[in-house]
């Protein structure tokens, strides 16, 4: 819950709108306003506080304890121009916050912790559990002193300025390990724990076991991802208040599946019991891995017969590819979401012009393969198999990356051990048909005229369909230097089918600096001013210009002309 408090009318209409506007999320802290801070602060997640800061400050500074603890507290200026983070800029989330109200009410996010205002992500936001001295070392990777990665096990994190010798050091792995002096111990959830039980198995006895089996083989229990078991276990009370308090899920499988995997110490009980010859090693490594502690049973409570096993995995890691589509050109074209993966990412793989277009959002420490034009199956290759080592690795493309670009080619490649995630982007016929006017408001088809991978004859056919079925149509890739009878031979065949008259819009190079567009017709357009850089947009036989714009009816009734 957000706590929402102000002080003077102008505050309170702010307040309004957040509370508007976030119905479910907050709650409206009336009264004198210290007694106000200190209740929201009590009983809220987070505060925003349309109030001076100093005022915030002092009413706030008694009742901080820690900030893993502490709800995050945003301030709103009198003039609402400024959402400042104030206090518990990351655990408490009031850097996203601030962002958010900003968004909100058209206030500038004001946020001051270090790690965001240089571009470095902040070793607690990486969304791994994380011990030892992060102050200092976060501190050394702001100032640019040398900091040392020791990946033991690989994950895809995202870039980080490192060196290669050095007085700091991040160590990634999944074993027990007191942090050193310096250092910095992350957690990847790189193992998973097989677990079998008895009915009525006590939760102690699991969970002992469990706990035991890590700490004899030097493995970290934050290093968990999961129990697992067999669906017959799903609701066994002692494995499932196990998970619990380990904060891991269980997951289940069907006793089939589990007695389809090879384990090392299979045994005839949990077969007639469940159905399968193991449960604890062959839940475990179902998805693959390394069997790092094999089967083995409790210690049985007060003398009775052990009542749980449990098995440890080290799983494969899951590289991450995101296919990044960073829309035509102008910055604020680019989505939110497409921002947060090209940070996110160790490895940025793409063409040239397109790195050119996002360079300055880099972070420090990214990997960037760029290639030329044409090199597309390289390219392909290349990210996918970096993702496959476990990085997280963003594939760029102009418009939308899965839009005659980067996506088919690359996920045509990928095998199922990678996480794929698609980031869409404005493609070219978008950004053309708003600068056009309404040009898609009904039926609509993309033809790429390029013939460099599929036969004139594929191409013509689609032309022909499209021109037959009376679908508006967009032409990527009209026209290069060496292809120049295409277009015309696409425009006549449309001719057959619609008068001279139709309204075709030609765009070059939506939303960059240069961008230019033109209204003419079937019968006015020169393909000699059509280039690489432009698409042009065909509108089917009721498409209007209508006051300068290209309009293609909808087909609502109330627009149909009187008689
Ligand atoms: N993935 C891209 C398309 C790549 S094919 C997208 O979704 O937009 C390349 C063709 O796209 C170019 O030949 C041109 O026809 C078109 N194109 C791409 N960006 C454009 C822009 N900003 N303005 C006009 N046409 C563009």
């Amino acid at each position: 819950m957000i706590g929402l408090i102000s002080a003077t009318a102008a505050g309170a209409r702010a307040r309004e709108r957040v509370a508007a506007a976030w119905p479910d999320r907050t709650r409206v802290y009336d009264g004198p306003v210290g007694d106000a801070v200190r209740r929201a602060f009590a009983e809220c997640e987070q505060l925003v506080c349309f109030l001076a800061t100093g005022a915030v400050v002092r009413l706030v500074a008694p009742l901080l304890t820690d900030k893993a603890s502490d709800p995050g507290v945003v301030c709103v200026d009198e003039g609402g121009r400024f959402a400042v983070s104030l206090v518990g800029g990351h655990g408490g989330g009031a850097n996203e916050l601030a962002r958010a109200v900003g968004e909100l009410l058209g206030a500038e996010p004001v946020v001051t912790t270090a790690t965001d205002s240089v571009s470095v992500p902040g070793l607690d936001t990486l969304g791994l559990p994380v011990e030892g001295d992060v102050a200092a070392v976060s501190r050394a990777l702001l100032d640019g002193e040398p900091v040392v990665l020791e990946a033991e096990v690989p994950w895809p994190l995202p870039p980080l300025p490192v060196a290669t010798s050095g007085p700091y050091a991040i160590r990634l792995t999944d074993r027990l390990a007191e942090p050193a002096a310096h250092e910095v111990v992350l957690r990847p959830p790189s193992l998973v724990v097989g677990v079998g039980a008895s009915r009525g198995a006590p939760a102690d006895e699991v969970l002992g076991l469990v706990e035991g089996a890590l700490r004899d083989a030097g493995l970290s229990a934050r290093s968990v991802a999961e129990l697992a078991t067999v669906d017959a276990k799903a609701g066994e009370p002692g494995i499932v208040e196990a998970a619990a308090r380990l904060g891991v899920p269980l997951v289940t499988y069907s006793a089939e599946e589990l007695a389809a995997v090879d384990v090392p110490n299979p045994s005839q009980a949990p077969l007639a019991a469940v159905g399968t010859p193991s449960v604890a090693e062959a839940a475990a490594l179902v998805r693959g891995g390394e069997l790092l502690v094999p089967k083995r049973k409790s210690a049985g409570q007060a003398g009775q017969p052990a009542m749980a096993t449990c098995a440890v995995v080290r799983r494969p890691c899951r590289g991450r590819l995101a296919v990044v589509g960073l829309g035509p050109g102008a910055r604020d074209l680019l989505t939110p979401r497409a921002k947060d993966e090209l940070r996110r990412a160790s490895v940025l793989v793409g063409l040239d012009q397109y790195v050119d277009q996002i360079r300055d959002l880099i972070r420090p420490g990214t990997r960037v393969l760029e290639s030329g034009l044409g090199a597309e199956e390289e390219r392909a290759r290349t990210a996918v198999s970096e993702a496959r080592l476990g990085r997280a690795v963003a594939l760029i493309g102009s418009g939308d990356a899965g839009v005659y670009a980067m996506a088919s080619p690359a996920l045509a490649e990928a095998s199922d051990d990678i996480d794929v995630v698609g980031v869409p982007g404005v493609t070219a016929a978008l950004a053309a048909g708003a600068i056009l006017g309404a040009p898609l408001g009904h039926d609509h088809v993309s033809i790429s005229l390029s013939d460099l991978h599929t036969p004139w004859e594929v191409i013509e056919r689609r032309v022909r369909a499209a021109a037959e079925a009376d679908i508006v149509v967009t032409f990527y890739n009209p026209r290069s230097r060496g292809r120049d009878w295409q277009l015309p031979k696409a425009l006549a065949i449309l001719a057959e089918h619609r008068e001279p008259t139709t309204p075709v819009g030609v765009v070059r190079n939506a939303s960059r600096a240069d961008e230019s567009s033109r209204l003419t017709t079937l019968a006015g357009l020169d393909p000699a001013t059509v280039d690489m850089m432009t698409v042009v947009t065909v509108g089917n036989t009721a498409t209007r210009e209508i006051a300068g714009r290209m309009v293609t009816p909808r087909g609502y009734r109330w627009q149909e002309e009187p008689n």
